[in-house]
């Protein structure tokens, strides 16, 4: 029998990454700078709340937001940390990672036939969101001699102004791009005038070098009524197993959000939201020694690229960085060549949409000893090639 699988299904292209790691299986030896994920284990005293709260039994589901000590906790740490003022009752939902978090929102705010801008580069989950959800995407293509910041010129020349919604992610997967709070200013004026909603996904805040602060456009002058911010543990507290992420929003959406989330997940993973908790508690010192040790590799990497002789802007967050490929080459046969004759994996921009092409993303979730090794095998495939 052949089922007929839905439009909006069909719709999505398999991803792009799939041939790579097909050939990575093929070949002894890959080193992956591929992955979207730490390579740290979740800190000690998070793991250690979860085996506690098994053993206790704590197994149940919990009310459908989360945990009400996790959102308040969660409402302390944003305020701490970003600046940001949400109540544990109406404006904070646990969920299954910052993922159900996306799809939840798209969900919520998505008619057919709505536009969704998406600032890209950008991480590969939320054009299916959007399609799933029987929107339009309108992709915004961001620009390296703009350090891959988001402009009221690309919006402008996107045609952003007719759009229902914008997607942002600062810092940004896959470039590792950040913007400050003077960036944000002139892309929240374009959303206040041309009324965008606004969502944000600042999952890696935490990651952010070289001096640099997180600021959520949230933050900004009549930005809170219009914003829907994500974030999560998978990144900062190396938790992306747990599955455990959360949204902020003004209480009518994250309401709807709720609503759906309550027929769909019921509550996100009980023994994830014991570890959050504990995370948020304690584990304060174990993230700012993980950032320390991303900022080193970031500083590595990119010194490396440039002495490889290739091009790479200056990453500041997340943990990725964004070299550009050698001329003559498209990005998608420099990674496929690299991983065939090298054994080192990085991901094509391309596959992370309008912007992307002739980069490579080169994660550094991975300790320097198989970075260093890496970066000696492209130094060895560019003095070849190149
Ligand atoms: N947003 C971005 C930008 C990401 O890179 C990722 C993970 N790769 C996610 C969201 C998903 O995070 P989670 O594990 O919390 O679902």
């Amino acid at each position: 029998m052949t089922f007929e699988l839905a439009d909006r299904v069909q719709a999505v292209p398999p991803s792009g990454i799939r041939r790579f790691f097909e050939i990575a299986e093929e070949r002894d030896e890959v080193i992956s700078l591929g992955v979207g994920e730490p390579d740290f284990s979740t800190p000690w005293a998070a793991r250690d709340a979860a085996i506690t709260s098994l053993e206790q039994g704590k197994t149940s589901y919990t009310a459908n937001r989360g945990k009400r000590e996790l959102r308040e906790a969660i409402s302390d740490y944003v305020a701490d940390r970003f600046d940001l003022g949400y109540g544990a009752d109406e404006e904070i939902i646990v969920t299954a990672g910052a993922s159900e978090a996306v799809d939840l929102a798209f969900r919520a705010l998505v008619d057919p036939g709505d536009t969704v801008a998406i600032a890209q580069p950008s991480y590969i989950s939320y054009e299916p969101g959007v399609i799933f959800a029987g929107g339009e995407v309108l992709p915004v293509p961001t620009k390296k001699e703009d350090d891959f910041r988001l402009t009221v010129e690309a919006l402008e020349a996107a045609g952003a102004s007719e759009a229902d919604l914008l997607v942002l992610c600062y810092p940004n997967n896959p470039t590792g791009a950040i913007m400050r709070e003077e960036d944000l200013e002139p892309v929240a004026e374009f959303a206040r005038e041309h009324d965008l909603t606004v969502l944000a996904d600042e999952i890696y805040a935490e990651l952010t070098y070289g001096g640099n602060e997180h600021t959520s456009i949230a933050t900004l002058p009549g930005m809170r009524e219009r914003t829907i911010v994500f974030n999560g543990f998978s990144k900062a507290h190396a938790m992306t197993g747990l599955r455990l992420g959360y949204a902020l929003g003004p209480a009518d959406v994250v309401g709807a959000m709720n609503k759906i989330h309550q027929y769909t997940m019921l509550s996100a993973p009980t023994t994830a939201q014991h570890a959050a908790l504990e995370a948020l508690d304690s584990c304060d010192g174990d993230v700012r020694e993980m950032v320390a040790q991303y900022d080193r590799r970031r500083q590595f990497v990119l010194s490396r690229f440039r002495e490889i002789g290739m091009d790479v802007f200056e990453a500041k967050g997340a943990f990725y960085c964004f070299p550009e490929v050698p001329e003559g080459w498209t990005a998608e046969e420099f990674a496929e060549a690299v991983l065939r004759e090298q054994g080192v994996a990085v991901v094509p921009g391309d596959v992370f949409g309008a912007g992307g092409e002739g980069h490579l993303r080169v994660s550094y979730a991975t300790g320097l000893d198989d970075l260093r090794e890496a970066l000696n095998r492209l130094e060895a495939f560019v003095e070849e090639h190149v």
